[in-house]
């Protein structure tokens, strides 16, 4: 079974021939039909964050078939189409609990393993690190990481709710929970931040103002429903945003991932507003804001995840879809077989595309 293979941060990503191992109890082996290329999965192989497992077996956006189930699975059975969540949502503990199993505390993303510490994958007998390992063709998982969803939308599709959408459509309704009339910016308009854009038109934002340095990705906001564009490349974003607005947004986004472009959504913000980080952090990345601005009633707020409630949110997400008011096609700009793997992250890092989907066929 082909997957893709992280070996060496130098050398890059490898597709391998590798085997994996059946469902245990609690575990659902899936079949992949679609999976996204994110940029958190290329964080992975630049360095920008260190997780330091190796070998790995990418990716967590995906979606795919059920094909085996092991003893005690109850919420899914083989033929169900399922989306994978990043969070284990386990319902037990305090965070599931309290409706935030983004921060499910049996979460393991980022360990590599199985909940309880197995690797089903294997590369002549010797295990192999994944999380959730979306870039091959099968997978096994806990079952709780799984969302069943309805069959009449296209499944390859359907993968960049798992991550993209549920974090940028979600950081605006669920964590932000910007207001109608509200005007937001949106620093960085790749595969999350559209879903930012996106998020802000569900919520009836007023001014919707899309910051990037690349005019296709502010072509493609403006078509999503952002109503001003500013070139981060001319101009001084918060300079604009500042004229745009008469003293600043309700809202600013950073869906980049650096402590400076953090600040400069810090900057952008009136008296009240809210600075939103949903970029990853570079390692020991520290971000800063002055004092007084912040005194002023301004709130700095992080986000994992979009607040997401997978099992909930994913399938009004998909109803919206189906009536035609969350874009998905749009989003993925590019299908690649997986053996593309590495071409898709130099489309990222030059710019030219907003998600590449993968398929397995
Ligand atoms: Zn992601
Ligand atoms: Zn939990």
């Amino acid at each position: 079974m082909r997957a893709a293979v992280l070996r060496d941060q130098k050398t890059g990503v490898r597709i391998e021939q590798v085997d994996l191992e059946k469902p245990r109890e609690g575990e659902v082996r899936v079949q992949m039909v679609g999976a996204g290329a994110c940029h958190s999965d290329y964080h992975r192989v630049s360095g920008h964050v260190e997780f330091g497992l190796v070998p790995y077996v990418l990716g967590h956006e995906g979606s795919g078939v059920v094909r085996e189930v092991g003893s005690g699975v109850t919420t899914v059975e083989p033929g169900d189409h399922v989306i994978l969540s990043l969070t284990a949502q386990c319902g037990r503990c305090r965070n599931c609990h309290a409706g935030r199993p983004n921060l499910c505390e049996w979460w393991v993303l980022g360990k590599g393993t199985l909940p309880g510490g197995r690797r089903p994958f294997t590369k002549d007998g010797v295990p192999l690190y994944a999380d959730l390992a979306t870039f091959a063709e099968e997978t096994v998982v806990a079952e709780s990481y799984l969302v069943k969803i309805r069959k009449d939308v296209p499944l390859a599709k359907a993968c960049l709710i798992g991550c993209g959408v549920m974090t940028g459509v979600g950081a605006v309704l669920n964590r932000a929970k910007v207001e109608t009339g509200s005007t937001v910016v949106v620093i960085g308009c790749g595969g999350v931040g559209m879903n930012v854009v996106q998020g802000a038109v569900l919520a009836n934002a007023g001014k919707i103002i899309a910051v990037d340095k690349v005019k296709f990705k502010l072509d493609m906001a403006h078509s999503i429903g952002a109503t001003h564009m500013i070139d981060a490349s001319k101009e001084d974003p918060v300079k604009r945003v500042m004229e745009i607005t008469d003293g600043g947004a309700d809202y600013a986004f950073e869906v980049i991932g650096f402590p400076q472009t953090v600040r400069q959504a810090f900057d952008c913000i009136r008296p009240g507003g809210t600075c939103v980080m949903v970029g990853v952090p570079p390692k020991g990345g520290e971000v800063s804001v002055p004092g007084m601005p912040l005194f002023w009633d301004r709130t700095v707020m992080g986000t994992f995840y979009g607040a997401g409630r997978p099992r909930t949110d994913f399938p009004w997400m998909l109803d919206l879809y189906a009536s035609g008011r969350l874009k998905l096609d749009e989003l993925a700009t590019k299908v690649r077989p997986i053996e593309e793997v590495n071409q898709a992250f130099d489309d990222m890092n030059k710019g030219v595309t907003v998600r590449t989907v993968f398929t397995f066929g």
